[in-house]
């Protein structure tokens, strides 16, 4: 694994000497199966804002949560409690409001103070005068495999990282430059020779060796080698995401390994 950014929410990396179905195995961890927080349940007791309960319910159930130790929850299934409800695997919620103004995700008031919102400023309603919201709900953690509310990371997904190959009778003339979009090539200012300024941003397009007219340059995907590109949803750093996603990929090659173990 070799780091080429890493941010709170986006973390790009090169992963070398692996097969297509492990680069596939880690992006789809890092989707849906690192668990992390979301509210579950709500009971409402007043909304006579212009939003349906459902509308409500569904956009405070999609709004990004996260806990200051998520190791300190469970998912309910995995939970002592055996999912009947404990501080473990269950964190209350409140929102109330009344208009005239907009009700946004920063409302909400969580019972442990260790749990927040990932964003503040995510519209929930309008409340128009005189126009309330009184609810109350369940967070819990789980995993996008179960709802996409769960979903820890948005954008992941990974391409072969290509050699870009300039032979020896490129004559510099600067065409493929104008071509690239991603406007990684480049004539050196020395020499006057084509260089490539970062192929892990290239796409793969092949505009460049479509347009070279005398077959200079050629864009080969390294098999082998992937650019990984992981955006979060907010609720985790895209660190612990990464890394939530490798524990799991390897939790559940344990138990083939040992279910097959079994079967021999
Ligand atoms: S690779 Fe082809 S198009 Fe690009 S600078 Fe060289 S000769 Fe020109
Ligand atoms: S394949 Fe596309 S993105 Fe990559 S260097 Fe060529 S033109 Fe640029
Ligand atoms: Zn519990």
């Amino acid at each position: 694994m070799e780091l080429i950014e890493l941010r709170e929410d986006r973390a790009r990396f090169l992963l070398k000497g692996v097969k297509p179905a492990f680069a596939n195995a880690i992006r789809r961890a890092c989707l849906s199966e690192v668990p992390s927080l979301a509210i579950d349940e709500i009971s409402i007791y007043d909304n006579t804002s212009v939003l349906f309960d459902e509308q409500l319910s569904l956009r405070l159930g999609l709004v990004p949560i996260k806990a200051d130790d998520l190791s300190l929850f469970s998912v309910p299934e995995e939970c002592e409690c055996g999912g009947a409800g404990c501080p473990a695997c269950q964190v209350g919620m409140t929102l109330t409001a009344e208009g005239p103004c907009t009700v946004h995700s920063g409302d909400i008031r969580f019972a442990d103070p260790g749990v927040k919102v990932a964003f503040e400023k995510i519209p929930i309603a309008i409340l128009g005068e005189g126009e309330k919201l009184m609810l109350e709900g369940i967070v819990t953690l789980n995993r996008g495999t179960l709802h996409a509310k769960w979903q820890s990371g948005t954008h992941c997904g990974y391409k072969n990282l290509p050699d870009i190959q300039i032979a020896d009778h490129c004559e510099g003339c600067g065409k493929c430059v104008e071509v690239c979009p991603r406007k990684i090539l480049v004539i050196g200012e020395a020499g006057g020779k084509l260089e490539v300024t970062d192929p892990t941003n290239c796409s793969l397009c092949k505009l460049c060796v479509n347009e070279c007219d005398v077959g200079a340059i050629k864009v080969v995907p390294i098999e082998d080698v992937f650019v990984m590109k992981i955006d979060t949803a907010g609720s985790m750093t895209a660190k612990d995401l990464v890394a939530g996603a490798a524990a799991e990929v390897k939790r559940r090659a344990s138990q083939l390994s040992e279910q097959l173990s079994e079967l021999a």
